[in-house]
């Protein structure tokens, strides 16, 4: 991470959590200050809820996934509109979770992160290779892909984008990516980000790292000149756990 880029943890509450969870996940971030940019992204019917306790916190809510409509009969859906109005900050895309059980693309990742740059909402793209395929060795041809897919033709000359790493083999498995790794292919983004844009987007362009992360590992991670934050899943269900993961993000930010 450098000065340049501010730190941001993103906690993943997938289908977990209920009205509880948020008492004491905002309770434990009252009153305190963090330089880190702390999101917390809660099901859906869950975000008016939080929302009322956020005057209190500096965190803020994202989306977990967000329409690739803009309105219309389109059953189940919530727009990037709505998401802004609720008071969102970013919103998930393209999560591996979504990709393979929901059958998103690449198409359609590209215009759910141009509905969420239309209506103010920072779109966090979510890329990174299943186990075959880094075994098959096309970890960064299947992430040049997602990559260059998902962002094609969308203009960043004054709008921030973030992109997630998340390695599906890491995902919920406890076997973290180790640092080395997770720079190697950070580098590798944004230096593919400079070749699709120019430098000053690929300098400006938050990468996240995500997949098993927890208080132990975040440190680590978090010291590598390119990882700019976490994406947090599980571990982001303990408040405690999830506190102590932002405030070493915190303690990178002020170094
Ligand atoms: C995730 O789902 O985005 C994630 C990173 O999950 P976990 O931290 O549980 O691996």
């Amino acid at each position: 991470m450098t000065q340049q880029r501010k730190p941001i943890v993103i906690a993943n509450w997938k289908l977990n959590g209920g009205l509880d969870l948020i008492c004491t996940s905002v309770a434990s971030f009252i009153g305190k200050h963090f330089e880190a940019q702390i999101v917390i992204c809660p099901p859906y019917i869950y975000m008016r809820d939080m929302m009322t306790f956020l005057q209190y916190s500096e965190l803020q809510i994202g989306s977990q996934n967000v329409s690739k409509f803009k309105s219309g009969a389109y059953t189940g859906e919530t727009s990037a509109q709505m998401l802004k109005q609720a008071g969102c900050a970013l919103c998930l895309i393209g999560h591996s979770e979504r990709r393979a059980m929901f059958a998103e693309n690449n198409p359609g990742c590209r215009t759910k992160v141009q509905l969420a740059l239309n209506h103010g909402l920072l779109p966090v793209l979510c890329i990174g290779e299943t186990k075959e395929e880094r075994e098959a060795g096309t970890a960064k041809e299947v992430i040049f892909t997602q990559l260059s897919e998902g962002l094609l033709d969308i203009d960043l000359t004054d709008k921030d984008i973030c992109i997630a790493y998340e390695p599906v083999w890491a995902i919920g498995t406890g076997l973290a990516a180790t640092p080395d790794m997770v720079q190697e292919i950070h580098r590798f983004i944004r230096d593919k980000l400079e070749a699709l844009y120019n430098p000053t987007v690929a300098q400006r362009v938050r990468i996240v790292y995500g997949g098993s992360v927890n208080k132990t590992n975040a440190k680590e991670l978090l010291n590598q000149e390119d990882i700019d934050g976490l994406l947090v899943g599980g571990a982001s269900l303990d408040p405690d756990h999830f506190l102590e993961i932002c405030k070493q993000a915190n303690n990178v930010a002020q170094v």
